[in-house]
């Protein structure tokens, strides 16, 4: 039997370790940290438990796919559920949207609230579905750096279309021709920051991103975000999958320019193949140091970090669901901050999940537990002391002004995640949440594939990688690497 290393128990580590032990091969898990999952983790504090990473959950199918191919019932293992409404936007003088995942509903809330004709939603909608079709069986599915990709007929039919797809406009471009109403523009302009970016830079290809969330909707694991990772996980052991846990690798072992193994401590372990779910740059820093550096690749922008206040508060917020934003009152200004200046803007969007609204246990009675995040620059060396002290004021203080409370005494207890501690606790290059930004319309073809190009045998996977971050692309990765091996 073949035997394949995995660098890291990330969500897209657990796949691809799923993958190949269903393609035959012996596999270990070799994890720095002592749980798996990496940013798709979970914690408890006080009485409250809390999602510590991701918190929207989109394409469940990627996750099912692989209970499916290791001959299980998905829905015997993971359950979850569509939500009905997407999320919940607030602004300061006192408007909100309810985002229902009925297009239609939508369309007429928005007439209703903004005045703004529900065609232009129908239509935006139609527009997100064709980006999705003419791209995703590209961007998401297959490799960018095999030649049998772009010679396919999916392909020439939408370089046709390049123009239509939106990617010589940016998004806030195209969104400011979709809709009348600022606050419109500003909701769909949000969607550039599911992958860390800036609607104002951003190409409006991204506008793919509504179509996820409306035309095939936005879902909630029973159990929470963290059971993405335990289902899996539990999946994996069951499959005969290694898992090493506070293993962390410290070299990629490479001989005649073929991939051999990886050194843990004094502990020399081989492989026929490794596969690294390790950020790719800090891999390239670490344990691939005395190896070629895709120099280009590796000085890619990075995506955005979040500074999130968990926080137990000891009151329950009728008007609030389990996604909800309040908006910030000059968005170019605060992205403006966020990708240009690399600093926080005073009036920043918050974005509060609660998701005891959908498991009540997640708190006690009568409380909520408030996963409160606030888009960042990523890591360049900021104080960030001062500015998460400053940020702290700045956030409550929107709250305060938009749900009309003194949120300060019912916080109860609280946790601070932030890019300095994104990157120890995972490993990621700057804190970045989602790898490379994809602010430049070129950002696609910059993401390193899936295996090397130097090195036989290394494969890579992970929000680092191509097709990118966020769990789908994540799972995709492990997918398309998977596909690569015989
Ligand atoms: P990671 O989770 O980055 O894990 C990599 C693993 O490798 C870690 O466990 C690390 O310990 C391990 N490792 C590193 N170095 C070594 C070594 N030398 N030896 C051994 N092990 C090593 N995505 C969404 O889809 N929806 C969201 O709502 C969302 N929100 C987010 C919010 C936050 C705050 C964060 C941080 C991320 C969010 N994301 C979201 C992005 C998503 O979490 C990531 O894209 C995804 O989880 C990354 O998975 P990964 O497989 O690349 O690995």
């Amino acid at each position: 039997t073949k035997k394949a290393i995995i660098i890291g128990a990330g969500i897209a580590g657990i796949a691809s370790a799923i993958r190949l032990k269903v393609k035959g091969y012996q596999v270990e898990v070799f994890e720095a940290n002592n749980y798996p999952g990496g940013k798709l983790s979970e914690f408890q504090l006080g009485n409250y438990r809390f999602d510590a990473g991701p918190s929207l959950f989109t394409l469940p199918e990627q996750v099912e796919e692989l209970f499916r191919i290791c001959g299980k019932n998905p829905k015997d293992h993971f359950e979850y559920v569509k939500l009905p409404v997407t999320c919940h936007y607030f602004w300061e003088d006192g408007k909100t949207i309810d985002a229902y995942s009925d297009t239609y509903k939508f369309a007429e809330e928005v007439e209703t609230k903004l005045g703004e004709p529900s065609q232009n939603i129908v239509k935006a909608l139609k527009q997100s579905d064709y980006i999705y079709r003419h791209l995703s069986p590209l961007f998401m599915h297959r490799s960018l750096h095999k030649w049998s990709t772009w010679t396919n007929p999916q392909a020439l039919k939408s370089y046709l279309k390049m123009g239509k797809l939106g990617i010589f406009n940016t998004m806030n471009a195209a969104n400011k021709k979709s809709f009348k109403h600022p606050k419109l523009v500003q909701l769909f302009n949000r969607y550039a920051t599911y992958n860390g970016s800036d609607p104002y830079q951003t190409p409006a290809t991204l506008n793919i991103i509504p179509h996820l969330e409306f035309n095939i909707g936005a879902f909630f694991p029973k159990k929470g975000m963290h059971d993405i990772t335990l289902s899996l996980y539990r999946l994996a052991l069951e499959m005969g999958v290694e898992f090493l846990f506070e293993q962390k690798v410290e070299e990629v072992l490479v001989e005649n320019g073929i991939a051999s193994g990886v050194q843990v401590g004094e502990n020399i372990h081989s492989a026929d193949i490794v596969v690294n779910n390790m950020d790719m740059v800090n891999a390239y820093k670490s344990i691939l140091k005395k190896q070629k550096q895709p120099t280009k690749l590796l000085n890619q922008p990075k995506s955005s970090s979040a500074l999130i206040f968990y926080w137990g508060i000891k009151k329950e917020f009728k008007q609030l669901g389990l996604h909800n934003i309040l908006f910030s009152e000059d968005y170019k200004k605060e992205f403006d901050h966020i990708f240009n200046q690399k600093v926080i803007f005073d009036d920043p969007t918050v974005y509060i999940n609660i998701t005891s609204v959908y498991k009540p246990d997640d708190a006690p009675k009568g409380c909520m537990n408030w996963f409160t995040m606030i888009n960042v620059p990523n890591n360049q060396g900021q104080d960030w002391d001062s500015l998460i002290t400053e940020a702290r004021k700045n956030i409550i203080d929107k709250i305060n002004r938009t749900l009309h409370t003194d949120i300060e005494p019912l916080i109860e207890v609280e946790e601070i995640l932030e890019p300095r501690t994104i990157e120890s606790r995972t490993s990621s290059a700057q804190g970045a949440l989602y790898g490379n930004s994809s602010n430049n319309r070129y950002a696609a073809f910059l993401r390193h594939a899936n295996y090397s190009s130097d090195i036989q045998n290394l494969y890579f996977c992970g929000g680092s990688v191509h097709p990118g971050g966020g769990i789908p692309l994540c799972l995709l990765s492990a997918k398309i690497m998977s596909e690569m091996i015989e």
